[in-house]
Formats: C-alpha cells, structure tokens, sequence
C-alpha cells in the first residue's frame, strides 16, 4: 500500500497572481456594474442605481 500525501505549499508567486486576479475580478465587476447601470435602458434599474449613489455617498451631480 502506498500512501501519498503532499502538502499544500503557497509561494511569492502564487500570492501574487491571486492578489492580480482579485484586483482584475473586483475591477472588471465595479466597471460592468457602473456601466451596466449607466447605459441600462430600464428607468427603474437606472433610477436605483443613481439612488444607491446618493445614499452611500458617491460624488454624483
Ligand atoms: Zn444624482
């Protein structure tokens, strides 16, 4: 019987590319969120987003 066990080893550059990907995956989303409300034909959805703005106190007109 053989029994192989192999510990789990994070590195610099593991961190690294992990801390890019959550960087890229947080912009892209904060960019599609931004312009998905922005051009949104719906008024509603528009209208509750500009309201969201407001509320948490984004800089908006
Ligand atoms: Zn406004």
């Amino acid at each position: 019987m053989n029994i192989n066990v192999t510990a789990k080893t994070v590195n610099l550059t593991d961190t690294r590319t992990s801390a890019l990907a959550s960087i890229i995956v947080t912009a892209t989303l904060g960019a599609a969120l931004l312009f998905m409300a922005g051009f949104a034909q719906s008024a509603t959805l528009h209208d509750t987003a500009h309201d969201s703005r407001h509320a948490i106190g984004f800089p908006c007109h």
